[in-house]
């Protein structure tokens, strides 16, 4: 301890050496004046360092986000220009040996005869910090699987950029992972199976990280990971399709689920400003690897921005297309396969954008999807549908019989009213309920399957008909088409395709073909482009094709031209060739 100015300090000092605070004085120019035995024992390489330019040299002094103070902000330099402190919260890192304390450190500005100094206490409050840390941790914790919580882990990250702020070298990466189809599973085994099954899936997810990984559940199916320090990119890449593989093993909760994950991953921090930003890019990196088919991680580049920004101007112009009566439907043939004659369409809908032209569905529906946009767009589908077949019925007399099938989406099918909203369509445009065809993909079935059969009796005590589009390519097994009241099978065209190479496809295709006799339904073939599809389809006694070899989809004016042709062609006289 350093030596008393006079002997009637001593009891001054024993005083002070009894105070339970660090208590230390030092001059203008950063000498020290006095410390008593708290301030030893928080100093632990000593006090001489305390000197100088008002920074403790072997000590550095971080905020509570644990960024170093520039010199302006460091304690000692403000009391010596004159201000006071009160209780500021400091983390005190002393290098030799090395450790850590948080301070209260409170700052008085002294003024003696002739000089110019200042007090400094300093209250050691690590233990109750800690406290307050793990109450924070506790408040922010989430319950069910016990990780850090949303908020917690925005601290984090905060805390990350803010560490590194003036080491752009510094790489990290941020993964959010989100699992595919959870709602469905929890809606359809029971929610109390879905926690279990997020309880399982956030061991399964710690058990591939290092202790030095944060790790957090962000909302219902997500979580998300933190990795500092990291080497390469790769090694975010690694450990993405590390926890996809142990996402994917099969888990046991009350029956055998298999869960997959979408990843996205945001490598940073230099590029961020802040920590919503970068959970935002991660975030767009998941959807794109969630929308991409072979896809299941995706590292987010300025490029996917380019895209999002596309995908959110293409929303916002389908809200006005909507206005301006841009779509559009097509009407693709269907033919009876035997005969090769057309009895009835597929409505396709197409988008004609006033400066991007004609846009095909692949670009736009699931957006509209994605929006709820869908709600109104397929509304105008199905009455403009059902408006244009009524007066073609008018006006070529050969086209009585012929149906219209328009596609569903599984958001339609959520609607109150959507058995009142087709009713009144068909009242309106007087087109009859027989010739109408549904469109439905297997993903309305899993989405709703409790709730949706009673709909789709109700849709076909309408007289109208029900498809399954794209049958096979939905992730359920056959065994639920019983249950529901379907007319007909669309069968996938990546069936077709390659079935007149490979003999594994035309024994799948067949199966089905027998699956659907069995169950009492029709069977469309999708995508015949070939002759050869053709009369292999024929062969297996399909009934109904739809594909290029007959038509591409039409605009209403080349189906009106087509009609007018062949009415041309039955009403002309047969013209005998004269012999040459
Ligand atoms: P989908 O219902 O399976 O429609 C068949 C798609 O296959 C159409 O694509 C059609 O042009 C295409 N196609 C038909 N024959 C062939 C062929 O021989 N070869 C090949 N390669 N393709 C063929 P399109 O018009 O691009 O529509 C794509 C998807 O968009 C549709 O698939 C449907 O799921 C969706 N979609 C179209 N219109 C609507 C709509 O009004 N509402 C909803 N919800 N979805 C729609
Ligand atoms: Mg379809
Ligand atoms: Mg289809």
């Amino acid at each position: 301890m350093s030596q008393p100015p006079c002997p009637d300090a001593q009891m001054y000092l024993a005083a002070l050496n009894h105070l339970p605070d660090a208590v230390v004085v030092v001059d203008a120019a950063g000498a020290l004046l006095l410390g008593n035995a708290a301030a030893e024992a928080l100093f632990p390489g000593g006090l001489a360092g305390l000197g100088g330019s008002g920074n403790p040299s072997g000590y550095q002094l971080l905020d509570r986000y644990q960024h170093p103070l520039a010199m302006a902000e460091l304690p000692l330099h403000r009391v010596l220009g004159g201000q006071c402190l009160q209780d500021e919260e400091l983390l005190l890192v002393a290098n030799t040996p090395l450790s850590t304390r948080w301070v209260a450190v409170t700052g008085r500005p002294l003024a003696g005869p002739g000089t110019a100094a200042a007090l400094l206490t300093l209250r050691d409050i690590s233990a109750a910090k800690q406290q307050e840390a793990s109450l924070i941790e506790q408040a922010f914790r989430d319950p069910l699987t016990e990780l850090p919580s949303r908020d917690l882990f925005m601290d984090r990250l905060g805390h990350a950029l803010a560490r590194t702020h003036d080491q752009p070298q510094v790489l990290m990466a941020l993964l959010v992972i989100d699992l595919d189809r959870f709602q469905v599973i929890s809606d359809s085994l029971g929610h109390q199976v879905g926690d279990q099954l997020l309880v399982e899936i956030a061991a399964r997810l710690r058990s591939q990280l290092s202790p030095a990984a944060t790790i957090a559940r962000l909302g219902s199916d997500g979580f998300a990971v933190l990795l500092e320090d990291i080497a390469t990119s790769s090694t975010a890449i690694d450990l993405a399709e590390q926890i996809q593989a142990a996402i994917a093993q099969p888990l046991l909760v009350q029956q055998q689920v298999s869960v997959e994950a979408s990843i996205g991953i945001a490598l940073g921090p230099a590029v961020y400003a802040s920590a919503e930003d970068w959970l935002h890019d991660a975030n767009a990196a998941m959807h794109q690897a969630k929308d991409s088919p072979n896809r299941a991680w995706y590292v987010f580049d300025s490029s996917l921005q380019v895209q999002q920004d596309l995908r959110l101007r293409t929303e916002i112009d389908l809200r006005q297309a909507l206005l301006d009566n841009e779509l559009r439907l097509h009407y693709q043939p269907i033919v009876t396969l035997n005969t090769e004659e057309i009895c009835g369409f597929e409505a396709l809908v197409r988008w004609q954008h006033p400066t991007r032209g004609l846009l095909m569905p692949g670009e736009f529906i699931h957006i509209a999807e994605a929006t709820g946009l869908i709600i109104p767009l397929g509304w105008w589908v199905l009455a403009e549908a059902c408006r244009q077949m009524q007066a073609w019925t008018l006006e070529f007399p050969a086209m009585a019989n012929f149906t219209v099938s328009v596609n569903m989406s599984s958001k339609q099918f959520s609607q109150q009213n959507l058995v009142e909203k087709i009713q009144q369509i068909l009242a309106e445009t007087g087109f009859a309920a027989n010739r109408l065809k549904i469109e439905i993909t297997e993903g309305v079935l899993i989405d709703h399957s409790d709730s949706i059969i009673a709909t789709l009796e109700q849709i076909k005590a309408l007289g109208i008909k029900l498809l399954v589009d794209d049958f096979g390519t939905g992730y359920s097994s056959l065994s639920y088409l019983h249950r529901f009241p379907f007319d007909c099978l669309k069968i996938d065209r990546s069936f077709i395709e390659n079935a007149d190479q490979d003999f594994e496809k035309l024994e799948i295709l067949q199966s089905v073909v027998r699956l659907a006799w069995n169950l009492g339904l029709d069977v469309v073939a999708e995508g015949v482009e070939t002759h050869r599809h053709h009369a292999q389809l024929k062969a297996l006694r399909c009934e109904l094709g739809q594909g290029y070899l007959f038509s591409r989809p039409l605009a209403p004016t080349a189906i009106e031209a087509m009609m007018a042709e062949k009415i041309a062609q039955a009403s002309s006289p047969a013209t005998v060739t004269p012999a040459p």
